[in-house]
């Protein structure tokens, strides 16, 4: 016999059908007993009958979470006991077979309730049975539905989800790397990338035209607020763009999930309100301005375009012009005579093709039209203070790509966490990563970061120089 899933129970009234699935709850009532089966579709009711004795001696050891195969007829739950709030209310299962495929250990904690009053550290360390608990389980299933939104709308629109590499080379975008040694190169490094910036926009120069990729980034900053190692990001390029066709996209996108996944909201302003960075500056004195009209409201959406963004930032501590978004980002100039001279004059003035997108007070998505020009790109690395040869190390490989037939191209990222968390409602991005790490970068589940064997360093051609205890 085939295994059906509760929330197809009342599908076969009158039959025998098998279940298998998790012990939610039991419940004795003397002469009967109740147990709720929890798959993955929900829950059904299934009774155990004092007439088969066998069986509802079974049942009478079972503890939740215990895993089991029940065999029983579907029937209607009497009238009054009806649960109208899950699909398979109106029916249970009377058993006939019972058996215990895995027995459990009682949980460290609740998981049923939701689970926020629980402390965060035991809810890493036994992720796998946090994740079973309701709540995680729509916040993982609404995640993997949201990408499979995105797959489809872009596919629709012709755009090639291409895989980039992790194992990579270090990326201007602003972070720390994570480096991860050669063994084979002694004492050389790959980095995992910040983004994969570099190689889409090279798949412009392939020729892709249309490229998205929902993409794993890593930067190793120190914990600030709601951040992770490793996040992911709608990644998307395009060649011959104009800004407003890459803005377009990504807003059609977002509406687009709004009314298929979540019909219950709503948002504020469509088309998104499109705020010059220094008027939001002006007026909101911040470049992701919360715009809600009630912000009391949880099904209210608040997206806002940012444009015009300075193209350069003085940096202090280093004593030198940094790109606000990265290198790689267009300024306004029509070339690079035209750039000199505006940079000459006063380069904080010189805006940039580059966009923000924010929803309700946090920053989703970022991108900007991109410098085509290698002679234009290569000015910039200087501006910013890189010397001829750091150009060449660093960014000789896009130069000379560029001189080989590049077409003009922009793109932007959004980040699904984030986005994610704020649609589901979750006051952190933590909520909804299914193996999330905690605020100061650990796995408790894993138990990493961790040590590794001499044989391992030594391999690696590594020495590990411990700081030396003080006192
Ligand atoms: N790579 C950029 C980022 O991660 C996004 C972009 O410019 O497309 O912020």
């Amino acid at each position: 016999m085939e295994r059906i899933l509760t929330k197809d129970i009342g599908q076969y009234e009158g039959k025998e059908v098998e279940l298998k699935g998790w012990v939610d709850v039991r419940r004795d009532h003397g002469k009967l007993i109740f147990i709720d089966l929890r798959d993955r579709t929900g829950i059904a009711q299934v009774v155990f009958l004092p007439n088969n004795k066998e069986v509802k001696e079974i049942a009478e050891t079972l503890r939740s979470e215990w895993v089991i195969r029940v065999k029983g007829v579907v029937g209607n739950r009497p009238q009054g006991m009806i649960n109208e709030k899950i699909p398979s209310g109106a029916h249970e299962v009377a058993a006939t077979e019972l058996e215990v495929i895995t027995q459990a250990k009682t949980p460290p904690f609740d998981i049923q309730s939701d689970g926020k009053e629980i402390g965060e550290d035991i809810r890493m360390k036994y992720r796998y049975l946090d994740l079973r608990r309701p709540r995680m389980q729509k916040n993982m299933r609404m995640r993997a539905k949201i990408n499979q939104y995105i797959r489809d709308f872009l596919s629709a629109r012709d755009f090639a989800e291409i895989e980039t590499p992790y194992i990579s080379k270090s990326t201007p975008e602003g972070a720390r790397d994570y480096l991860v040694p050669s063994r084979v190169y002694e004492g050389k490094f790959y980095a995992l990338p910040q983004s994969p910036q570099q190689y889409k926009q090279l798949l412009m120069v392939a020729g892709i035209e249309r490229y998205f990729q929902i993409v794993r980034c890593f930067r190793d900053e120190d914990t600030r607020g709601d951040r992770q190692p490793e996040f992911t990001q709608l990644d998307i390029e395009m060649s011959f763009p104009t800004q407003e066709e890459i803005l377009s996209l990504i807003e059609d996108l977002y509406v687009g999930i709004m009314k298929d996944l979540y019909p219950e909201k709503h948002i504020t302003q469509v088309p998104f309100p499109r705020i010059p960075y220094k008027d939001a500056m002006e007026k909101y004195n911040s470049d992701k301005p919360d715009l809600r009209k009630d912000k009391n409201d949880p099904n209210e959406l608040a997206f806002t375009f940012i444009v015009d963004f300075p193209a350069f930032e003085w940096k202090e501590t280093e004593k030198r012009w940094d790109a606000v978004h990265h290198p790689f980002t267009k300024p306004k100039v029509s070339h690079v005579a035209d750039f000199n001279e505006k940079f000459a004059k006063s380069p904080g003035d010189i805006l940039a093709e580059q966009y923000d997108l924010a929803l309700n007070g946090f920053e989703i998505a970022g991108g900007s039209i991109r410098i085509h020009d290698s002679e234009l790109l290569a000015r910039v690395f200087e501006v910013m203070g890189n010397k001829q040869e750091d150009i060449q190390a660093k960014f000789g490989h896009m130069l000379e790509a560029f001189e080989y037939g590049v077409p003009p191209h922009g793109g932007i990222a959004s980040g699904l966490d984030r986005a994610v968390a704020i649609l589901q409602n979750e006051p952190n991005i933590r909520e909804v990563i299914a193996f999330a790490k905690t605020g100061d970068g650990r796995d408790l589940m894993m138990d990493s970061p961790s040590d590794v064997t001499d044989e391992q360093l030594k391999e690696l051609h590594i020495a590990v120089v411990k700081k030396q205890k003080q006192g």
